[in-house]
């Protein structure tokens, strides 16, 4: 069987990894940004690979003849370098970039280009929902708001950062009647979203918007120089044409 490597950390990851599990010879990686992945029955890796060179290294002592990249849209170093070395390697590469998310009416939202953007919106009156992650909670240290949530999977091994506010601990998906609850119960007028896209965690945008809550989206990083597709699908087609390309 080929050798394929499934750089995970996406739902589409796991539909990936269930899709190809006994048709080739996988890997799965993640980054260990959660402590419970489940991919019961896939050969996993966690954590770093040691840099470009670590990678490279990794691609030639597995013999990798593939790479399907299902990271984070967000995860953008571990794309551009992974998409580098493979070239570099000669090995295939594509990236699976999900559509980000549009505003449609009755949305509130406000664009922004990135986390320290975004700090600067929010005012003393608000009660701000942060669904951006522990990774980058420090950027939003010169928030002036009267209370923040951070939503993050695994319970919060620190204490939270800032005087007005709190983890939530909560694994996704969240259904919609769900998130309205719970913005209810917090009282929440600002939600903070990365535009990650994506169906499963779409339900904060829905509730948002029957709530009447404002959104500050913040952009994803443009990755669009690199070879992609945008569906598993498109994923799996492209699996096939590299690994039987007289199928083709
Ligand atoms: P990153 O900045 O692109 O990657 C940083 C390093 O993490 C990489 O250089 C690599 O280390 C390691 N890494 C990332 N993905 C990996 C994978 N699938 N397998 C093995 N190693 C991996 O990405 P990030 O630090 O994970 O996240 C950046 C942003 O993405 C976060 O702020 C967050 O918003 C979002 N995000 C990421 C994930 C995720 O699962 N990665 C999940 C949710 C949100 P080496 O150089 O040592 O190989």
């Amino acid at each position: 069987m080929r050798r394929v490597l499934l750089l995970g950390g996406t739902s589409e990851a796991r539909d990936l990894a269930r899709a190809l599990a006994g048709h080739v010879a996988l890997t799965v990686s993640l980054a260990g940004r959660t402590r419970a992945p489940e991919l019961d029955g896939v050969a996993t890796r966690i954590g770093g690979f040691g840099g470009a060179e670590g990678f490279a290294r990794y691609l030639d002592d597995a013999g990798i003849q593939a790479i399907l990249d299902a990271t984070h849209p967000f995860a953008a170093a571990m794309s551009r370098r992974s998409a580098e070395v493979a070239a570099r390697a000669g090995v295939p590469y594509v990236m699976l970039r999900r559509p980000g998310w549009q505003a449609a009416e009755g949305d509130d939202w406000i664009r922004v280009p990135d986390t320290a953007q975004a700090a600067l919106i929010p005012g003393p009156e608000d009660r701000v929902f942060l669904a951006t992650g522990r990774q980058t909670l420090l950027d939003f240290a010169p928030m002036q708001a009267a209370w923040c949530w951070c939503r993050q999977i695994d319970p919060p091994e620190e204490v939270f950062p800032f005087p007005k506010g709190e983890f939530l601990v909560g694994r996704p998906p969240f259904p919609e009647t769900e998130e309205i609850a719970l913005f209810q119960r917090l009282g929440v007028t600002l939600l903070v979203v990365k535009d990650a896209g994506g169906a499963a965690s779409r339900s904060k945008l829905d509730a948002a918007r029957a709530l009447g809550i404002r959104v500050i989206m913040i952009d994803r990083p443009d990755l669009s120089d690199l070879p992609q597709v945008a569906s598993v699908p498109d994923a799996l087609a492209w699996i096939e044409d590299q690994l039987c390309p007289s199928d083709a």
